[in-house]
């Protein structure tokens, strides 16, 4: 292995270039790519913590089948015979495949070959489908083509960026960075978020719309008419390379789009509708970036639809700083555009137009081959669940926590016949109805090719021994596909075969007809694959340096060459509020975590940042309801219920609530918000309402609430809430339970007891039984230093000491006499400072040392608060949480 090997970030759709560097200790660090045109060297928490997540701990290491550990070949044997036995039984199409985002360009390749042009059914689904399939149907209907047409350079050199549904500090944090960047040397930048939450995002913006959830296609449509009507239509480009401008207009005119009408439906005032469209109408150079708030809805395509109606009626888009912006959610969800990882797409953006069909055919030399789209997302786990799908393989993904009506996919899956998982993670939610479990290959081990937002394809490389006997998902596929027969078809022993082979089906019959053609690298040798340097597609012979922009020559991929505007007619989420769920429950990211949390929870330091799931509200809300701020409570739709911890926002819509989508039975008990979010989908896409499920909340009271940190990991049955957070040496639990211990020392004791091989334990304690109060700590005493071993706090409420000071001290080389003293009471002695929320994942900083720097200091800027104690420094994700800070300190002072 070398010392030093280029690859790409793991997580988002940035898709930054990372280099890993061994070090002395045999370990690896990551940071940024200085040469990658994605990042020139940025990072944010989550790709700057990558170091810390390369253990080895719940590992899938060997095949299982029903448990047992098996060899390669009897689990190969058992997938394709259980595949084929059921095709014989039933047909295609009882069989499917549920993929990931996660997987490389190569591995999506083979798995949808094989599918669509060997099994012969289109039951081939991605989880990208969850997160920007309506913009995929979006471009299609405009584009005929699924193209995103800007880049990131465009970003900087725009001079307005309005961000529609996308909390870009925080899911697109690099690229936010370089916005900021941007906005330092071109101060005519402006920058508007719409969005109904106050995010982070805002903290940097001139303007932000909180428009009310699910309008945002009566505020593009109003800008629509509204520029039109100012007379600043491109009538030369509109009748020259576009059509169905008249029925966009008139759809849009009929919606009611007059800015009063638009701003009466979106709830914001008329003058900030106003604003938002005379800087559309004034600069030249403007990019609306959308996100999963524009895509995570069931009329998601539409809003996509009517932002790229305004920046084809102004010809804002094919020219440099302008264009219409999908930001994707996910390291290769391109990627799986590209080969047809999605149900409606066959391969190489070709669809099931029979010509394509016959096309593809040929060209994988296949006995049958799909020839109309298959089970979207959704509707294949109902399908699992009704009976019609009987063997399901799921790669990559963890769709037990992260589809809608998580209850439902779990009731199909126990009872489906044969449930494949390959998974590079043993213990995942969905692992757990897997009959035959394979260990997939993970991020440092994998070798191929990803695609992020701009279109460029990036490498993949490995720096990592594969450990156990993990393999990578292409050759799994392979394995399976020659078993099933398919030998002469599936004759890859690399990556780089078949990513020449994916290359040379995007140039396949093509003369520009289409636009994902990479036949450019169609030829590359296996040196030049390892060497490939980041490459925008198409990267044809004429191009052969790739393609920065797309649309230039106001061309498209239609029948007629012409854009299409597409009429749109405004609707609202489909499940109304009711008396009964009165509350829009809103879903999404947090900064410092990654999807279902199975490699960002590894690292403590991004653990740090929002230990707990967690439920915003506005504090009006809360306190009609009866919440107190830092209190749990049940959330409950008509699908589902979970449990969350209440934080009072300002930053939250009244009416609304926000739930994290990461927590689940790994780390959490009763925390799936998944459980709860309906599975109503756009007609268009098929991706589910992820924004918009009505809920109700309130108070949960259970009987006792506690909290635990522990050098050793431990397992804690009797609680009904249990988060278990990892933190750095030591292990945090958050706890509550409807039924008290009868002995609270006995159960204290049970659990954090371990026998100690060397040395002198010590239980302190203090009981309360009258009220239901117990607090526990083990100290270990070895030649004359005492440390911290666990302790346990027990309370009839939620108010117990913070956890900041001790677990502070639970990595302390040794506890002082003082510290002992206060061990009881769980508050740091006199004199003793306690650390608040962590706001700084690279350096550790907390809360409260920013506020005493910037009080005692007199700071007035986040570079200032850099300084002073290295928050914001390094890879900058936490800066629009300084600027917060500064300005509560600054408005307490005035206050003074
Ligand atoms: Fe990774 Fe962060 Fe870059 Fe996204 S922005 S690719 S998570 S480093």
């Amino acid at each position: 292995m070398n010392l030093t090997t280029k690859t790409t970030c793991p997580y988002c759709g940035v898709g930054c270039g990372v280099v890993a560097e061994r070090q002395p200790d045999g370990g690896f660090a990551v940071r940024g790519d200085t040469e990658h045109p994605s990042n020139f060297g940025r990072l944010c928490s989550k790709g700057a913590a990558l170091g810390q997540t390369l253990d080895l701990d719940d590992r899938l290491l060997y095949p299982q089948i029903n448990g047992e550990r098996v060899a390669w070949d009897r689990a190969l044997d058992a997938v394709a015979q259980g595949f084929a036995q059921t095709i014989r039984e039933h047909g295609p199409g009882s069989v499917a495949l549920y993929v990931s985002g996660q997987l490389l360009t190569e591995d999506y390749y083979v798995a949808n070959k094989l599918v669509k042009g060997f099994i012969g059914t289109s039951n081939i689904d991605t989880n990208s489908r969850l997160c920007m399939s309506s913009s995929v149907a979006g471009h299609k209907r405009a584009f005929g083509t699924d193209t995103v047409p800007c880049n990131y350079r465009d970003l900087e050199v725009s001079d307005l960026i309005i961000l529609v549904g996308s909390n870009t500090a925080w899911c697109h944090p690099v690229l936010y960075q370089r916005i900021q960047a941007a906005r330092r040397d071109n101060p005519k930048l402006r920058v508007v978020v719409v969005d109904p939450k106050r995010t982070e995002t805002c903290e940097e913006a001139e303007l932000h719309l909180a428009i009310a959830p699910g309008t945002d296609t009566w505020l593009f449509n109003g800008l629509l008419v509204w520029l039109h009507d100012q007379g600043l239509a491109d009538t030369t480009y509109i009748s020259e390379h576009t059509q169905g401008f008249e029925a966009a207009l008139a759809a849009a005119r009929a919606s009611g789009a007059t800015p009063d009408a638009v701003a009466k439906i979106c709830g914001i005032a008329e003058a900030d509708v106003l604003t938002l469209f005379r800087w559309f109408a004034e600069t030249e150079k403007v990019i609306t970036v959308y996100s999963q708030g524009v895509n995570q809805s069931s009329a998601g395509t539409d809003k996509v639809n009517s932002i790229i109606n305004c920046h084809l009626l102004t010809h804002r888009i094919g020219r440099p700083g302008m264009g219409p912006f999908s930001f994707t959610g996910q390291p290769n969800a391109m990627g799986g555009r590209e080969v047809g990882g999605l149900a409606n797409m066959l391969a190489a953006h070709m669809d099931f137009a029979p010509a394509d069909v016959a096309r593809v055919q040929r060209f994988w030399n296949s006995p049958v081959i799909a020839g109309a789209p298959g089970l979207k997302a959704v509707d294949m786990f109902r399908a699992v669940e009704e009976g019609k799908i009987k063997a399901i393989w799921i790669m990559a993904t963890n769709p037990v926590v992260s589809l809608p009506e998580t209850d439902r996919v779990r009731t199909g899956l126990a009872k489906c016949p044969l449930v494949v998982v390959s998974d590079c993670i043993g213990i995942t939610d969905t692992a757990k109805y897997a009959h035959i479990l394979l260990p997939a290959a993970a991020w440092g081990e994998k070798n191929g090719t990803v695609t992020n937002s701009e279109r460029r394809i990036s490498r993949q490389r490995p720096f990592l021994p594969t450990p156990g006997e993990a393999q990578p998902d292409w050759w799994i596929m392979t394995q399976v596909a020659r078993r099933m027969g398919f030998a002469d078809a599936f004759p890859y022993e690399s990556a780089h075969e078949v990513f020449l082979e994916h290359a040379r089906l995007s140039g396949y019959e093509n003369d520009g007809q289409r636009d994902f053609d990479i036949s450019g690298l169609a030829e590359i040798d296996a040196s030049g694959y390892d060497g490939l340097i980041p490459v925008q597609w198409p990267v044809t012979r004429k191009r052969p340096h790739g393609t920065e922009r797309m649309f230039t020559d106001g061309r498209f991929f239609t029948d007629t060459g012409r854009a299409r505007f597409l009429p749109i007619t405004p609707r609202l989420p489909v499940n109304a509020l009711t008396p009964d769920y009165p509350l829009v429950l809103n879903t999404g990211r947090v900064r410092d975590h990654w999807h279902t949390m199975t490699r960002t929870a590894k690292a403590p330091r991004l653990n740090a940042h929002t230990p707990e799931p967690y439920v915003e509200m506005h504090a009006d809300d809360a306190q009609r309801l009866g919440l107190a701020n830092g209190t749990l409570a049940r959330l409950e739709s008509a699908y589902g219920a979970m449990l969350a911890r209440v934080e009072y926002s300002t930053n939250a819509r009244p009416g609304s609530v926000f739930v994290p989508i990461h927590w689940n039975d790994q780390f959490a008990r009763l925390a799936c918000v998944g459980a709860l979010v309906n599975a109503v989908t756009d007609p268009f896409s098929g991706q589910p309402e992820l924004k918009h499920t009505p809920v109700r909340v309130k108070p949960y009271d259970p009987r006792w609430h506690g909290f635990v940190l522990s050098r050793r990991q431990l397992t804690i049955a009797d609680a009904t809430y249990c988060v278990s957070i990892k933190g750095d040496k030591f292990w945090r639990y958050e706890l509550a339970g409807e039924t008290p211990a009868a002995d609270w020392k006995g159960w204290a004791r049970e659990l954090l007891c371990a026998p100690q091989v060397d040395g002198r334990a010590e239980w302190l304690d203090y009981l309360d039984a009258g009220h239901g109060r117990y607090h526990g700590v083990r100290l270990f005493t070895r030649d004359g230093i005492t440390t911290l071993e666990s302790c346990v706090f027990i309370a009839p409420t939620a108010e117990l000491p913070p956890r900041s000071w001790l677990a502070g001290l639970i990595v302390k080389p040794q506890v002082s006499a003082e510290e002992r003293m206060s061990l009881l009471a769980g508050a740091a002695p006199r004199g003793q400072v306690e650390s608040g929320p962590a706001v700084c994942a690279c350096f550790g900083v907390d809360a409260n040392t920013i506020r005493r720097a910037i009080a005692t200091h007199d700071l007035s800027s986040v570079e200032a608060i850099g300084q002073s104690c290295q928050a914001g420094t390094n890879c900058g994700s936490c800066k629009p949480a300084l600027k917060v800070l500064l300005e509560e300190v600054r408005a307490a002072r005035d206050a003074a």
